[in-house]
């Protein structure tokens, strides 16, 4: 696989990576610094995901290298054409990739659909700006309309950056410690149990009794009443609802 559009990126060739994702955007620069870091930075590095960060704006052939465009109907802000879209789609090559569009008017992404997304060989992550995408890209590649939350950024760049780190950890062997994703928020119908490290004490609040007991089974029930009353306290729907209780004021 070559990357002619941004070469400096962290995106060398990985064969042997369990998941692609290729990131189409006008702004490959926002993603230098995500995906060099961290946890994400540590997972191209080892080979365990192969990310490419590809420029639409290389699929335009015109002398302005025009992407967007007035709106049919009127109204304002440009929208984005679809032809570069979907030629740089087409320039990625033949293979089973699952299409992903960013949209504030997609689908809301969850544990489960990051879960399902883990299991794609091949992701490719289209992100908008403007006004939005061209409907004919989501209709014609097709593509599938993914939100990260019930708000609006100014582009999909780090909304893609979003659901590529929440995939990336479910990727085998990113995480050192598997045991820990089990236990985690979304898992289960609650959330994750709170958590405390040293010191002790720290300005006049000290860690709960039963976590420094040593008794294994006694720090499993305090974490399991832990998570619940915190899944109460913070997200009720999580729950099933004869475990509700009042949920007092947010
Ligand atoms: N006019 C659009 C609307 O109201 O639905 C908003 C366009 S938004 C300013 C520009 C781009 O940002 C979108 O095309 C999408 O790629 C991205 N975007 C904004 N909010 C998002 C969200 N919550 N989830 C995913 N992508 C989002």
């Amino acid at each position: 696989m070559t990357r002619p559009d941004a070469p400096d990126l962290p995106n060398a060739p990985r064969p042997s990576a369990s998941i692609r994702v290729d990131v189409l955007t006008l702004f490959p620069r926002i993603f230098e610094g995500p995906l060099r870091e961290s946890l994400l930075g540590r997972a191209i590095e080892r080979g365990l995901v192969d990310v490419g960060i590809h420029d639409i704006r290389e699929h335009t052939h015109d002398k302005h290298r025009q992407v967007d465009d007035y709106a049919f109907g009127g109204g304002p802000g440009m929208v984005m054409k679809p032809d570069p879209i979907f030629e740089a789609v087409e320039a990625l090559g033949e293979g089973p990739k699952r299409i992903v569009l960013l949209s504030p008017a997609g689908r809301r992404l969850d544990q489960d659909l990051v879960r399902d997304l883990a299991h794609e060989p091949w992701l490719v992550l289209i992100c908008g700006r403007y006004e939005g995408v061209d409907e004919r890209v989501a209709a014609g590649l097709p593509a599938e309309e993914i939100s990260i939350g019930d708000f609006v950024l100014a582009g999909g760049e780090v909304a893609a950056l979003v659901l590529l780190e929440a995939v990336t950890r479910l990727v085998p062997g990113v995480v050192g410690n598997e045991e820990s994703l089990s236990s985690e928020s979304f898992e289960s119908s609650t959330l994750d149990s709170p958590h405390y490290t040293r010191p002790r004490d720290f300005r006049g609040m000290s860690v709960p009794d039963e976590l420094l007991s040593g008794d294994h089974a006694l720090i499993q029930q305090w974490r399991h009443r832990a998570a619940t009353e915190k899944t109460r306290r913070n997200r009720p729907d999580l729950l099933p609802p004869e475990q509700r209780g009042s949920q007092g004021p947010r």
